[in-house]
């Protein structure tokens, strides 16, 4: 990657870019930022262009530059907090003396230390000697939710960049490139809902089918006890995108042709089915079933979500 493919904080990569420009990178840099704004990103495009040969850096080309993307250049060293041990007194102190070896290929020899989070106050303090006298040649960039996670001494000593969440709008283009059969407006919606914030963002379209599922499933589950506010809550959930709001009733249809065979002495194995064969009668799971499908007819329409959300709650009420 490259400077300008980095999403948002346009005034901190103006100041990283003119800084790799003029060779003033500090020597310790901690970016601080919510989960989600691209701290691991931008410290992996700030590690490249301390490697790369190229006079544009990072130009993303060069070997050095396709060995920093492919996690393989022999000077960029990662410890990650999230990792059980990576950044104990022990794998710290490790660091610190390897710090002192001369890089393999490139000028600098980079640490990238993630989620520092995770880095308990004894590992800082063993940090700290590296940080105090650092060797030439060695640059450490420390990635953490939140400065005030680190000690007061560690952050003196180092320059804070802070990262901010994109707009929705930059963070919905952004995301669309991984997402090109979704529909630009849903991505649009979610990048809202995440305020911007990328990963979430990113998350959020991931994690879509699964929710949608656990959704219709809680749905289904009221519906069956009669427990109508439940439902009414529940269904409120679907407008947070067309695209959602249709995959759960997929799964909604899916759980009704279920109960319908539960009620007409079919197997299944569903729990739902089993469930709502034993509190419901079949006259009210065909209607409800006959009702879910009405919905997703309606759906298809170009209805308003909320609108929709509100109807669908009535009509679950059999
Ligand atoms: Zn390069």
């Amino acid at each position: 990657m490259q400077f300008n493919e980095f999403v948002a904080n346009d005034k901190l990569i103006e100041e990283i870019t003119e800084a790799v420009k003029t060779n003033t990178l500090p020597h310790a840099m901690i970016l601080d930022g919510a989960k989600g704004t691209g701290k691991k990103t931008l410290a992996k495009i700030i590690a490249q262009s301390f490697v790369c040969t190229s006079d544009n850096r990072p130009c993303g080309k060069c070997p050095a530059c396709i060995k920093a993307m492919h996690s393989s250049h022999p000077d960029i060293f990662t410890a990650d907090g999230n990792n059980t041990g990576e950044l104990t007194v022990d794998a710290v102190r490790n660091i610190r003396d390897d710090a002192y070896i001369m890089p393999n290929e490139a000028p600098t020899k980079v640490y990238l230390l993630l989620n520092c989070d995770k880095m308990l106050a004894p590992a800082q303090n063993a940090f700290l000697k590296v940080l105090e006298e650092p060797p030439a040649n060695v640059a450490f960039i420390m990635t953490v939710t939140s400065a005030n996670m680190l000690l007061q001494t560690v952050r003196s000593r180092s320059r804070l960049y802070t990262l901010y969440p994109a707009s929705p709008e930059a963070a919905a283009e952004y995301v669309s490139v991984f997402y090109p059969k979704t529909d630009y407006g849903d991505i649009l919606h979610a990048a809202q809902l995440c305020d911007g914030n990328i990963g979430k963002t990113l998350d959020m379209l991931e994690d879509g089918g699964e929710e949608a599922k656990k959704l219709a499933d809680d749905i289904f589950a009221a519906v069956i006890r009669g427990n109508e506010y439940t439902v009414l809550t529940l269904t409120i959930k679907i407008t947070a995108s067309r695209a959602f709001a249709v995959s759960v009733l997929d799964f909604l249809t899916e759980n009704a042709a279920e109960c319908v065979k539960a009620s007409v002495g079919a197997k299944t194995h569903s729990t739902i089915a089993a469930d709502a064969s034993k509190r419901m009668t079949k006259n009210r799971i065909f209607r409800l079933a006959e009702n879910i499908e009405r919905a997703k007819q309606v759906l298809e329409t170009n209805v308003n979500l909320n609108f929709f959300s509100t109807w669908l709650s009535s009509v679950l009420r059999v």
